[in-house]
C-alpha cells in the first residue's frame, strides 16, 4: 500500500516557520505564524492561566473521560461569554454547546455534521480566507466554493461585490462568516454592512456558519460579537465555532466549541446529538485541560476580571504596533499610504505588499511574512519596530 505513494509538499506557512527558526541572522523577525507574541517577542502563558492550573492542580480529582460534548460546565459559561446571559437563544433553550479540540476541531465536527445532514450542500468561505478552511471541509467531504471579500485596489472589503455573489448562493447551501479580526485580510464589515449581510443571509436561507477565533483581539469581548449577533437575530438556524486558543492563549491545549442554534428546543437537541454522533466516530472525547481552564477562569469573578485585564492589553499592543507602524511608514516615505493597516482588526493585515517585497524583506532583511503580504502585526514590538518600517520603507522605493 505504501511502496508508490507520493508526498504532499508541506504546508507553506510551517515550512516558512522552519527556515525563520534556522535563519541565523540576530536581528530576524517572525510576521509569519498567527500566534500573539509580547513585546519581547515571546507568547507567554497568562498569568490568569497560571492561578487557573495551580488551581486545577489542586483540585483535579480524577482523569476519568469527560464525554463527546465534553465538560458540561463550560457550555453555558462560553455561551454568555459570546451572547450575554440574557440572550433569548439562551432562555428558549434553542442553542447547544459542545466543547472541541481547538477551533480546528469544531470546524471539523460542523463539517462531518453538515455532511451527516445534508451531503449536497455546499460551503462558501470568503476570497481570501484561512488556509485550512479548505482542507478541514475537504476533508470531512464537502465541496467548498468563494465568494469574494477582498478589493486589492482599496485594500478593503469588496462588499457590493460579497453581496451580489451571496445573492446567488443557493439556499440550503453553507456560508462561512469570520465574527472578527478576519484571517487573513484583518478587515471586517462594519456593523452596518453587517446588517445587510444578515438580511440577505436570511433571505437566502443559508446556513450561517459563523467562525469566532478572536473574540476580544478586536475591539472588546462585546463589539467582536455584533455581527454574530446580527446574524442570529435573522436567522433561525447557524452553526458557530469557537476558538481559545488566542482570546486565552491555549493554543496547545486544543480547546474550542461548536454551537448549534436552531429554531426549536427540540431541534437543536437532535442537531446536537447528531454532532456528539460525530464526534463519537472521530475522537470519541475531547482532551480536558484546555476546558478545564477556561471553566476556572469564566467562573471565577476574580480570575475573570483578570484574564479580560491580559486580554485587553494584548488588543491593546497589537492597536498601538498598527499605529506606529503605520506613523513611521509615512514618515520615511510617501510612495504609498499604509493608514488602511491602523483600521484593520485583530493580528493580521493584508500589508498590500507584493511578494517580490515580502521576498526582498526576507533576502535583505531576515523579516519573515506570507507570500500573500499578510503579516502578523503581534509579532512586531518596540525593539524591532523601526528596522522594519526601514525595510518596508525600502522595499517599495
Ligand atoms: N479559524 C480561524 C479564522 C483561525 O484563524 C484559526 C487559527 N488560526 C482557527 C479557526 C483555528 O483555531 P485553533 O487553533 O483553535 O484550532
Amino acid at each position: 500500500m505504501f511502496e508508490n505513494v507520493k508526498a504532499i509538499p508541506g504546508d507553506a506557512l510551517l515550512a516558512l516557520m522552519m527556515e525563520f527558526k534556522k535563519d541565523p541572522t540576530p536581528a530576524k523577525i517572525d510576521l509569519g505564524v498567527g500566534v500573539y507574541k509580547d513585546d519581547a517577542g515571546l507568547t507567554p502563558i497568562l498569568p490568569a492561566v497560571k492561578k487557573a492550573e495551580a488551581l486545577i492542580l489542586e483540585n483535579e480529582q480524577s482523569k476519568g473521560y469527560i464525554g463527546p460534548a465534553g465538560a458540561p460546565e463550560l457550555a453555558p459559561l462560553l455561551q454568555s461569554l459570546m451572547l450575554g446571559d440574557q440572550h433569548n437563544l439562551i432562555r428558549e433553550k434553542r442553542i447547544a454547546t459542545t466543547q472541541t479540540p481547538g477551533g480546528t476541531g469544531a470546524l471539523r465536527v460542523a463539517g462531518d455534521l453538515i455532511n451527516a445532514l445534508n451531503p449536497n450542500a455546499k460551503i462558501w468561505v470568503s476570497d481570501p480566507t484561512w488556509s485550512n478552511h479548505f482542507h478541514v471541509f475537504a476533508g470531512a467531504g464537502i465541496e467548498v466554493r468563494t465568494y469574494p471579500y477582498y478589493d486589492a485596489q482599496q485594500n478593503a472589503l469588496a462588499f457590493e461585490n460579497m453581496l451580489a455573489a451571496i445573492h446567488e448562493i443557493p439556499s440550503g447551501d453553507v456560508i462561512l462568516l469570520h465574527a472578527s479580526c478576519h484571517n487573513p485580510t484583518g478587515i471586517d464589515p462594519t456593523l452596518e454592512q453587517w446588517q445587510q449581510i444578515s438580511d440577505l443571509v436570511a433571505e437566502r436561507a443559508l446556513l450561517p456558519l459563523i467562525d469566532c477565533a478572536y473574540q476580544g483581539f478586536g475591539d472588546g469581548l462585546e463589539e467582536d460579537v455584533q455581527g454574530l449577533k446580527l446574524i442570529l437575530e435573522k436567522s433561525p438556524e447557524a452553526l458557530i465555532t469557537t476558538s481559545c486558543s488566542k482570546n486565552f492563549g491555549l493554543y496547545n491545549e486544543r480547546i474550542g466549541a461548536l454551537s448549534v442554534v436552531a429554531a426549536e428546543p427540540e431541534h437543536c437537541n437532535n442537531v446536537f446529538s447528531q454532532a456528539c454522533n460525530c464526534i463519537r466516530a472521530n475522537y470519541s472525547n475531547p482532551p480536558a485541560h484546555g476546558a478545564a481552564i477556561v471553566t476556572t477562569i469564566l467562573s471565577d469573578q476574580a480570575l475573570r476580571q483578570q484574564w479580560e485585564t491580559e486580554l485587553s492589553e494584548m488588543r491593546t499592543r497589537i492597536h498601538r504596533m498598527r499605529t506606529e507602524l503605520v506613523k513611521n511608514l509615512s514618515a520615511l516615505s510617501d510612495e504609498r499610504d499604509f493608514s488602511f493597516i491602523a483600521a484593520q482588526k485583530g493580528m493580521f493585515s493584508y500589508s498590500g505588499l507584493s511578494r517580490d517585497e515580502v521576498k526582498y524583506l526576507k533576502d535583505k532583511y531576515a523579516i519573515y511574512a506570507v507570500d500573500s503580504g499578510r503579516i502578523n502585526i503581534a509579532g512586531i514590538n518596540d525593539g524591532n519596530l523601526g528596522r522594519l518600517s526601514q525595510a518596508i520603507a525600502e522595499a517599495i522605493d
